[in-house]
């Protein structure tokens, strides 16, 4: 596993989890984040602004 660059993230097993961690954020400060799940390098998911640079995004769903 690589080392994770942004390592103060919190980490989340799957993309569901962390669509999950997502959801209950903003229900709890009822705004929408703009946030998206994405895989780090790190082997975990977090989740972020989808418009870093040098970020890949998940789009494909097929891992299921
Ligand atoms: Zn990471």
């Amino acid at each position: 596993m690589a080392a994770c660059p942004t390592p103060d993230k919190q980490r989340h097993r799957t993309f569901e989890a962390a669509l999950k961690a997502r959801d209950s954020l903003e229900q709890s400060r009822g705004i929408d984040l703009a946030l998206r799940p994405y895989r780090c390098k790190c082997g975990a998911w977090h989740i972020g602004h989808r418009d870093k640079r040098g970020l890949r995004y998940m789009r494909r769903r097929t891992n299921r």
